[in-house]
């Protein structure tokens, strides 16, 4: 018979970590009773320790789901005889009594005091030769007035949680004091409403020792209130002796037994229950028969339950079976071939490419700077014109395009190439980042982005300075061929082209915004009578030499009433595009021309060319060197430090935890785990009623 029980016990905890509904329960014994009524000292006199917590300020707030496992006595095996289990806080066997009680104390009062009571249960498992097979629930004590420093509220909010647990097919341990009228206990009034012919009720009388044994015979005979299985009369406590030790268990069970056989009088009777261990195998014989007597109902309902997650499992996943581990190992070979995918954006013509595009960026500011501003440009166009030769052409010009290469060369090429591409390759991480199935797993994205940062920033330093190495003999001079110079004029003229139409498209907005081409030219009329008086205003002062608070104030135009400010501001601005597509006119036909078509031997007189020809060699050079120093490590090195750091690194629990990351993963774990716990019961409950036919028949009630 005890093997029946215990089996059913295992076979309670893990239904019970498959489902929390009702249908699925096996009973268990579950302890009410008001607070003071005794049953902490009840429950502690069943296991033989004090170990619940203790204190008169709401010390249990949590249901504590106790289970007993009667374990043999191995002699002289070393391990440990009696110790208690958290599953849910994993730090293995506790052998120390009053460590236990800590952590029972410490997990009740993380329970904030403005909850009260949690309805979230503590797992305790306690192991002993000493115990019986049982499973208990402690539940926190009724109370009859809040105090002082508890809500009105805390008492409903008790007695519900205890509803909860005494429904059916729980077995109802009401603990009633001795010296407190039945009729006012609050466990029996609970127990009544849910179970009102008492067929699932113990009543267990505390406290005997202090009311006179006549007294405390009638209550347990129960003619008051009878309850089909019976009252047990028990003393758990010595008054006065406070905080009982390891050994004074047997003290106390002495003292009961003594205090009972002094009245043997009166409680000698074979009708009467009283003692704890009277009491412990009641409790033994009632959970038995009370899990033998659900076994037929529980295995039809697992059953049941089984057979709609295997079709579930079939219609929704055709049966295929996965894990965690495979799921993780997928995920990140995807992620390797993903990221081996992106590296093509990477090599050599691309990454030039937009180098090249980078340079560019730079030949059109030193342009600008060094050409476009200068008055005299224009004369260079001419100059290309006329039938000067190229060695007669002024040193003015000369000069001008040795400052401009120089400009070009030294504007922190190396730096700025490799930045460029290490951002290109953080976008790369971040796109992987972004992309199914990472959008479920933050953290890893975290690191992964984390990893890639690091390899970077070992890099960078290492790499512009290569590059800018290899790139300084152009600082001083750049020797270009015929194919180079070609080169440098198709790839000039194609940036002017694309300047060209950046500019025309600004204007086309421009006009758009303020109204039309007419309404532009006098906006662009108006500007220039504002800036014609600016200069007269300029020009006067500086010949007076007079100061500006004599100047008259200037003549108001009833112009400026009619222009917006901000139309005014387009105005100006399509003035600097108009003149900077004059220029590029002019340039891109000096370009096109017999003489910039001629060689390298006319580089003074078409700058951009030669400039775009620098370009083109400055941006080969450094994708040569990014390209081993940066990129070919970084392809190397982050598909490794994927695995060293990420695949290899994680354990069990925090691969289950990325896995389950992931919604359509986690539900499919879920439902594969549920059909094989489900599985599982079944096999047991069916290996059960091979064992005992019978005990899958409602046993007969004693
Ligand atoms: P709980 O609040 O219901 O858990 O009650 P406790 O087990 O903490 O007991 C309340 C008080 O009653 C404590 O002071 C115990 O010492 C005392 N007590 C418990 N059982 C007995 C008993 O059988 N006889 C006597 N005289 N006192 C007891």
């Amino acid at each position: 018979l005890m093997h029946l029980t215990r089996k059913l016990i295992e076979i309670r905890a893990m239904l019970l970590s498959i489902d929390q509904s009702d249908a699925l329960k096996l009973p268990s014994i579950v302890v009410i009773g008001s607070q003071s009524s005794g049953k902490s000292s009840v429950l502690e006199a069943i296991v033989g320790h004090e170990f619940l917590p203790k204190g008169n300020n709401m010390v249990t707030r949590r249901p504590i789901e106790l289970t007993l496992i009667h374990t043999p006595v191995k002699e002289g095996s070393g391990e440990p005889v009696e110790y208690g289990e958290f599953p849910a806080l994993g730090f293995g066997k506790v052998t120390d009594f009053s460590q236990i009680q800590k952590t029972l104390t410490d997990l009740n009062l993380a329970v904030p005091a403005s909850e009260c009571v949690s309805n979230d249960p503590i797992d305790l498992r306690i192991y002993s030769p000493y115990v019986p097979d049982l499973t208990l629930i402690d539940l926190p004590g009724y109370i009859q007035i809040a105090s002082m420093d508890q809500p009105e509220s805390l008492k409903e909010k008790i007695a519900s949680l205890c509803d909860r647990y005494i429904r059916e097919p729980n077995i109802i341990l009401a603990v009633c004091a001795a010296d407190v009228d039945l009729a006012n206990s609050p466990a029996l009034r609970a127990s009544r409403r849910v179970d009102p012919l008492g067929l699932r009720t113990i009543g267990v009388v505390t406290k005997m020792d202090l009311v006179p044994p006549d007294q405390g015979a009638g209550i347990l005979a129960g003619n008051k209130y009878p309850l089909h299985l019976g009252y047990v009369g028990v003393v758990c406590k010595i008054p006065g002796k406070r905080g009982r030790t390891e050994r004074s268990a047997q003290i106390v069970q002495q003292a009961e037994s003594d205090f009972f056989r002094s009245h043997r009088e009166y409680y000698g009777s074979s009708s009467l229950l009283v003692s704890t261990d009277t009491l412990r195998k009641r409790l033994m014989d009632v959970l038995e028969s009370s899990m033998a007597s659900s076994l037929h109902g529980i295995t039809n309902a697992v059953q049941l339950e089984l057979e709609e997650a295997q079709y579930q499992f079939k219609v929704q996943y055709n049966d295929r079976r996965i894990s965690a581990e495979s799921y993780f190992a997928e995920t990140m070979d995807a992620l390797k071939a993903r990221f081996k995918d992106l590296t093509v954006q990477f090599r050599k013509p691309q990454v030039r490419a937009k180098l090249k595009e980078m340079l560019d960026e730079k030949v059109m500011r030193v342009l600008e700077s060094v050409y476009w501003t200068d008055k005299r440009t224009p004369e260079l166009s001419s100059l290309g014109d006329s039938k000067i030769k190229p060695e007669e052409v002024e040193p003015y010009w000369k000069y001008k395009l040795d400052a401009a290469s120089s400009l070009l060369t030294k504007s922190g090429v190396g730096r700025d190439s490799t930045l460029l591409v290490a951002d290109g390759l953080r976008a790369l991480i971040d796109t992987i980042a972004a992309g199914e199935p990472f959008e479920y797993h933050p953290r890893t994205v975290e690191r992964l982005v984390e990893l890639s940062h690091t390899i970077l920033r070992e890099r960078i330093g290492l790499t512009s300075d290569q590059v800018e190495n290899c790139i300084k003999p152009y600082k001083f001079d750049v020797e270009v061929d015929e194919r180079d110079w070609e080169t440098g004029r198709t790839g000039a003229i194609q940036m002017f082209e694309r300047d060209f139409q950046l500019c025309e498209d600004k204007l086309k907005d421009i006009r758009k915004r303020v109204g039309g081409s007419r309404r532009l030219s006098s906006l662009i009329g108006y500007v220039k009578t504002l800036e014609e008086r600016e200069r007269q205003k300029k020009d006067r002062l500086s010949r007076a030499n007079i100061d500006i608070e004599e100047d008259e104030p200037a003549p108001s135009d009833p112009d400026d009433y009619r222009y917006p400010p901000a139309h005014v501001l387009d105005a100006r601005h399509a003035m600097l595009y108009n003149e900077r597509l004059n220029i590029l006119k002019l340039r891109l036909a000096a370009l096109k021309s017999r003489r910039c078509r001629a060689g390298p031997e006319n580089d003074v007189l078409c700058p951009e060319v030669f400039l775009s020809a620098v370009a083109d060699k400055l941006a080969y050079t450094s994708t040569m060197f990014i390209n081993v120093e940066l990129l070919g490590h970084f392809f190397y090195q982050f598909p490794r430090e994927i695995d060293s750091r990420l695949l290899y690194d994680l354990d069990r629990r925090e691969i289950l935890e990325f896995a389950r990351e992931d919604p359509k993963i986690r539900a499919h774990l879920d439902l594969q785990e549920r059909k094989d716990k489900l599985e599982e019961v079944m096999k047991q409950l069916n290996s059960l009623a091979m064992l005992r036919p019978e005990a899958v028949q409602p046993a007969p009630r004693r």
